[in-house]
């Protein structure tokens, strides 16, 4: 017997970034949206916690314990008093160290696929608790849809959100979260960064539907950190707005960027043109907002 479940990717359609906290962490007012590109995760009942991965990606994917699913099953199994003797295939097609939340995605997919195969039945609070200590973006990944994130991100308010499209850029190698958090602090040092606060307008153009509305209205604090990290970005930005991509910005810490169009058709469009610039190395269409870590097979 074995349980597969599936997961989405996220972009942050708004994320506002504090000034560092004593302990390291930023404050964040951030819009998570889930995405319709998703990662699959299965678990079998084996002797000891193994993880394997396909994938375009795979080979950037750690199989140890390091795993963000590795770490859900053992942290699942430490709470229910039991031995994680699991083994967890990841059929990753989220990019690796994009900025879309692939490992957390992975994480809250075994804690959900882990709780179904061990029949524990864990409440959804609890389970919501034991993702935000696997990581920040972790409860998003299990709840879905679209919502409002304080905190590090973690303390999940769901808003109201019409269907938006969109094509993502996939950029060659990743950019290390902590690293584009590193260049905020350098590009913010000497200034006052105010307390981040979600955005009205965003809410109610992210409420609206109208794609023409919620261009103007995205934003991102850690754009021109990762820029500065990765200024070719600017180009595939380019690329993706002179044809016809209403807004650009890029995805949570980066490197991937995300393209808002207003229907498939442009979505095409958009792609077709990003793929022939040669400024990316792949690209993926998408809508969301879609459901959190959901339950395939079981
Ligand atoms: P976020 O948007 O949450 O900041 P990200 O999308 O930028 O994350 P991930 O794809 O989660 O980045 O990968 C970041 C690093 O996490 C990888 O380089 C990898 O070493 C590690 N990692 C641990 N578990 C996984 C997993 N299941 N899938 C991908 N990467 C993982």
């Amino acid at each position: 017997m074995s349980v597969t479940v599936r997961v989405p990717a996220k972009v942050n359609v708004q994320l506002g970034v504090g000034a560092a906290r004593p302990d390291g962490f930023h404050p964040l007012a951030t819009v998570f949206l889930a995405v319709s590109l998703f990662d699959e995760v299965t678990a079998t009942p084996a002797a000891a916690l193994t993880v394997t991965c396909e994938g375009p990606d795979a080979d950037q994917v750690p199989l140890d314990r390091t795993n963000l699913a590795a770490r859900a099953a053992e942290v699942l199994a430490a709470r229910a008093g039991i031995e994680p003797a699991v083994h967890l295939h990841i059929a990753k097609n989220i990019p690796v160290a994009g900025g879309m939340a692939g490992g957390s995605a992975d994480g809250a997919a075994a804690l959900l696929a882990c709780d179904t195969l061990w029949g524990l039945d864990t409440p959804r609070t609890e389970l919501l608790d034991l993702c935000a200590e696997l990581g920040s973006d972790v409860p998003f990944s299990l709840l879905g849809g679209a919502a409002l994130g304080t905190g590090r991100g973690e303390l999940l308010t769901p808003v109201d959100a019409g269907s938006f499209h969109w094509v993502f850029a996939v950029a060659d190698g990743g950019l290390s979260t902590p690293a584009v958090f590193r260049a905020f602090d350098r590009l913010t040092a000497g200034t006052t960064v105010p307390e981040p606060q979600p955005s009205p307008e965003l809410l109610a153009a992210l409420a609206s539907g109208d794609p023409d509305r919620l261009a103007p209205a995205l934003s991102n604090g850690l754009q021109a950190a990762s820029l500065s990290l990765r200024p070719a970005l600017a180009d595939t930005f380019a690329a993706g707005t002179g044809a016809g991509a209403l807004a650009a910005l890029v995805s949570g810490s980066g490197p991937t960027t995300a393209f808002l169009v207003r229907d498939e058709e442009g979505a095409a469009k958009v792609a077709a043109a990003l793929e022939a610039s040669g400024t990316c190395r792949t690209t993926r269409t998408a809508s969301g907002p879609v459901p959190g870590a959901t339950v395939l097979r079981g």
